[in-house]
């Protein structure tokens, strides 16, 4: 199938949804053997729940590979969902990578279909071995932004996975043949993602939690507020006790 995308190619614009993480910078690699990087928009949502050096990493990976940077953040952030919502995101219901990734690229797409011109290739960096959702993603769909009819003008998008049936190691091999380090996270957990993403292990947030104290105190005290807990049957708080002296109750944001 990507084999079939490179030969119809003819896209006017590629966006590579980037989340810092080895996976997309995968996808990057790809990208970046099968089109002009004048093409490329290396697009990264900050959810609000990131970590602090992400911003900066997508600057210099734009710089070092001559790639146009966008950094795209919902105006609430997810904080300030939290509190709207006053509960936790989960699996039935997640809020979390719908508004604050989905539909703020979504908005960025159709506000720039201008710079984007008619056809675009949208890219994510997902992997069928990292969970049983992701091993039945379709590697090509039509994306949601794309014009049904011309009333608004022409645009068509199509959204490529084209790492799905590669390996980790193989990530991590592009992204050094880009001349890129690794995200400093992978020092101590196994994926990059929201610094308490409500899928992580316990241990991760914990090694989140001690090397980013500051960070928690907020999610901590939005769970004493709405009393809702980070997962069904883990609290933040629980583990804020197992690591950190200060009592979460004193915490000032
Ligand atoms: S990384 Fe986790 S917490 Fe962050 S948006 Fe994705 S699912 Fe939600």
């Amino acid at each position: 199938m990507t084999d079939q995308i490179t030969m119809l190619g003819n896209y006017d614009s590629i966006i590579v949804n980037f989340s810092t993480g080895i996976d997309s910078t995968g996808a990057l690699y790809w990208v970046l053997r099968h089109f002009p990087r004048e093409k490329i928009y290396l697009v990264y949502c900050d959810t609000g729940l990131e970590y602090d050096i992400n911003d900066r990493l997508l600057y210099q990976v734009a710089h070092q590979l001559k790639i146009k940077p966008v950094l795209l953040r919902h105006e609430k952030g997810f904080l300030g969902l939290l509190e709207h919502r006053g509960m936790w995101p989960d699996t039935a219901n997640r809020w979390c990578t719908a508004y604050l990734k989905r539909d703020v690229t979504e908005k960025w797409i159709r506000a720039n279909r201008h710079l984007l011109g008619e056809t675009c290739l949208f890219i994510t960096g997902e992997r069928r071995d990292e969970s049983p959702r992701r091993a039945k993603l379709p590697e090509l769909t039509v994306h949601r932004t794309t014009l049904k009819t011309e009333k608004k003008g022409r645009f068509t998008c199509h959204w490529l996975r084209p790492v799905l049936d590669y390996e980790k190691g193989k990530m991590f091999e592009w992204g050094k043949a880009l001349g890129l380090a690794a995200h400093p996270c992978y020092e101590f957990v196994e994926r990059c993602s929201c610094i308490a993403c409500i899928y992580m292990p316990d241990r991760f947030a914990v090694e989140n939690m001690k090397r980013y104290p500051e960070r928690f105190k907020a999610l901590l005290q939005a769970e004493m507020k709405y009393g809702h807990t980070w997962k069904q049957r883990t609290s933040l708080t629980e583990l804020w006790n197992t690591v950190c002296e200060d009592n979460p109750a004193d915490l000032v944001v």
